[in-house]
């Protein structure tokens, strides 16, 4: 597989075209940004960690029936992807309100809700990716609300997986962020990294971040945080 010209460069990856039209190349960067670029900086050994656990992590998810993007590690900061249609939504998957929700709705962090919350977002940078709902995502003509049912029913299913991944590794899985795209035979495949740039990972025992909130809410040690992940996670799926 040949690397071809940079399709897109995002805030902590780039993407590359391959002399496959069905695959892309996915290069993971050191690059961290929050709050709309406001904030920058640069976290030595992340894109190599963040390689690592995405790799672990779509990996199990595809070994247990999800369709997923992911073809396999190329090298240490490296993946090869499916190439698919992205659809412009992210779903936010909370299992514990932090974030956002904690401070949109005045409820206080850590407050575990009795059911799965499911947020929509309109991905655009331009709108700051605003909170919508089912009907603004068929009023957009993004999504049928068949369509929607399945995205959230994949939600659903990879948040019971990932629940039971991070609890192994002794990690409570807060919340995440993921996106979908359409195969060439219009499949729905979970296109995206799934990293502590995009996930609220809080240990079990002391309820300590390790995730990108050390770095947003300068906690420090967020290198450790990231290489505490990776190899809890290399040790739950070796156990
Ligand atoms: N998230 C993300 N990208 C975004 C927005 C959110 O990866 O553009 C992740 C974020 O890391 C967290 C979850 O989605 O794990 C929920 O984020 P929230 O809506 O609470 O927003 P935040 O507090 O990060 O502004």
């Amino acid at each position: 597989m040949k690397q071809l010209e940079l399709l897109h460069e995002g805030k902590s990856k780039m993407i590359y075209a391959t002399d496959s039209a069905e695959r892309i190349m996915i290069r993971f960067k050191n690059d961290a940004t929050a709050f709309y670029n406001i904030k920058r900086a640069t976290i030595e050994n992340k894109a190599k960690m963040n390689c690592a656990i995405s790799t672990m992590v779509l990996g199990y998810l595809n070994d247990n029936g999800v369709n997923t993007h992911f073809v396999e590690r190329l090298d240490e900061e490296s993946q090869l992807c499916k190439a698919v249609k992205h659809i412009p939504v992210e779903v936010i998957v909370r299992n514990v309100v932090a974030g956002s929700m904690a401070k949109r709705l005045g409820i206080a962090e850590g407050t575990v809700p009795e059911n799965t919350i499911f947020d929509l977002c309109l991905r655009s940078d331009e709108l700051g990716d605003p909170l919508i709902n089912d009907h603004h995502a068929v009023a957009l003509g993004i999504a049928s609300y068949e369509e929607l049912a399945e995205i959230y029913e994949t939600s659903a299913r990879i948040n019971t997986l990932l629940v039971e991944l991070y609890a192994k590794a002794g990690i409570n899985l807060v919340d995440f962020k993921i996106e979908f795209g359409r195969g060439s035979r219009g499949e729905l495949v979970l296109a995206d990294e799934l990293t502590p740039d995009t996930c609220r990972l809080w240990d079990v025992e002391s309820g300590e971040p390790l995730d990108k909130d050390r770095f947003r809410r300068d906690m420090g040690r967020v290198r450790e945080a990231y290489e505490e992940v990776a190899m809890r996670l290399n040790n739950a799926l070796n156990k």
